[in-house]
């Protein structure tokens, strides 16, 4: 019998498997996909997330593939209102790593391959829990019936695993709602974040490896088009960059919500990673939430640790992430003409002050109170 069963190889699931198979534990992990996605979609890896890396063993691969990005800006009418420097947070990893969700997602299975050959069934859907008992929990993947010790629910945001007990995922759509598509970088900002703070929503740009720039417009419910040629227009309009609409590589037009279960803990089942918290991908906290899950969930069950500290510490820190989050899709909304220039100079203002500069820095990076270290329960 397998001591942990991992529903889904996304990142989340993958680093709960390699972690557990580092400290000698028989894991599997079930895939419903035939492929790997191909879709850069979660960039950003926060420093704990980065720490959580280098403890996979996949440290040195990923900071050699990813790119820093150093600080941000907040620009305005063509000028700089507010800047970020994450060097002041310190640490071992003063930045954000930029690097595409498929080549994380790539360089854990390698890891994975190595430490337990065999243990990925790609092809083979979670189905149904089949019963519990103090031991172990019964389940069917692949028209197959399989038993663990602990089985782990990592298969994302509609997670069958969630459904299938019967667990409540309650929360809000929001109104927001974004473009995004990865084009050649032409902006000269090298290793800044831009926030393009226009009248009519938000611009966001990010770089990414192999002189690349991820950017994210804000657009309405009602539009339609969201091609490649439509999104460098809404870039072109309210920043000025022109870029190559033949040139890029992926767009993604997507909505928000924040939606959370009432538990993590289920029995012998446990939910992580989206399947247990959604929140927006704007401020692009839930991957970093994520893997610190993963870690969390390991330790307890290497430790044969009560899981009840979980919903305390990781859904808290989901909640926190979650609130960053609506505050950053708010200071990106669509404003009345007027109420730029009061809005600029209201942060100016609040930009000048070294104190809220730091916070924000800490806030960006998930390494406010209470975040730096990775909780390990
Ligand atoms: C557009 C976009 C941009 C984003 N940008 C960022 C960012 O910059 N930074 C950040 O931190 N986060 C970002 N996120 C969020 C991030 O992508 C997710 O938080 C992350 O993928 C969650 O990982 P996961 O492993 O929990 O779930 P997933 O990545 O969704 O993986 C779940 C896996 O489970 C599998 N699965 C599902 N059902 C079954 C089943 N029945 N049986 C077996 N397998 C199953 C799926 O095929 C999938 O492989 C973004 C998300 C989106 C949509």
């Amino acid at each position: 019998m397998d001591d942990a069963a991992i529903i889904g190889a996304g990142p989340v699931g993958l680093a709960l498997a390699i972690e557990l198979a580092q400290s000698g534990h028989a894991v599997r992990v079930f895939e419903q996909r035939s492929e790997p996605v191909a879709h850069s979609r979660a960039i950003g890896l926060h420093p704990p997330a980065q720490e959580v890396l280098a403890r996979l063993g996949v440290g040195p691969a990923v900071q050699r593939s990813g790119v820093q990005i150093r600080g941000g800006l907040g620009i305005s009418r063509g000028r700089s209102i507010a800047s970020m420097d994450f060097s002041t947070i310190g640490g071992r990893y003063p930045y954000v790593l930029s690097l595409p969700q498929q080549d994380t997602e790539q360089l854990l299975r390698e890891r994975l391959e190595q430490l337990a050959p065999g243990s990925l069934m790609m092809d083979c859907a979670f189905e149904q829990v089949l019963g519990q008992s103090e031991q172990a929990v019964e389940f069917a993947a692949g028209g197959v019936v399989h038993r663990a010790r602990w089985l782990a629910g990592a298969d994302g945001v509609r997670s069958a695993v969630r459904r299938d007990l019967g667990v409540g995922f309650a929360g809000r759509e929001h109104r927001d709602r974004y473009l995004m598509g990865d084009f050649p970088e032409t902006t000269g900002l090298a290793h800044t974040a831009a926030l393009f703070l226009h009248q009519q929503g938000i611009v966001e740009s990010f770089p990414l490896p192999a002189a690349r720039r991820r950017w994210v417009v804000r657009i309405e419910q009602t539009q339609v088009d969201d091609s490649p040629g439509m999104l460098a227009e809404a870039i072109l309009d309210r920043t000025g960059y022109l870029l190559d609409a033949e040139a890029c590589t992926m767009t993604s037009n997507f909505g928000t919500a924040t939606r959370m279960v009432p538990s993590m803990v289920h029995g012998r089942v446990v939910l992580l990673g989206d399947a247990a918290h959604q929140i927006s991908p704007i401020g692009g906290q839930g991957l970093s939430l994520g893997l610190a899950d993963a870690q969390a969930v390991a330790h307890l069950i290497a430790a044969r640790a009560p899981m009840g500290a979980l919903d305390d510490r990781r859904l808290g820190a989901a909640r926190s992430a979650a609130r960053r989050a609506q505050v950053n899709m708010l200071l990106g909304r669509a404003l009345p003409r007027w109420a730029v220039p009061l809005r600029d100079s209201a942060m100016s203002r609040l930009a000048s002050s070294a104190w809220l500069q730091g916070k924000v820095a800490r806030d960006f990076t998930m390494t406010g109170p209470g975040q730096r270290s990775v909780p390990v329960a």
